[in-house]
């Protein structure tokens, strides 16, 4: 396990200083700056991610998950 401590939510996601300013918004978990409309935006910032991903399980993916291996 990798799990690093969240900075504090004033700071922004790293994600929003690849994008342009237009497409960041506010994190939907912890508020913070991230990089949230457009391609490759996410409603959440890398870090409430992570715990998402760790609350839902490693089966979680982004795309179809109907051809997953039982
Ligand atoms: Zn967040």
């Amino acid at each position: 396990m990798t799990t690093a401590t969240p900075p504090p939510v004033s700071e922004p996601d790293p994600s929003t200083f690849a994008c342009p300013s237009t497409l960041v918004g506010p994190c939907s978990g912890c508020q913070r700056s991230t990089h949230k409309y457009g391609s490759g935006g996410l409603p959440l910032c890398q870090w409430c991610m992570t715990l998402a991903r760790e609350a839902w399980g490693p089966a979680v993916r982004f795309t179809s998950t109907r051809a997953q291996a039982q």
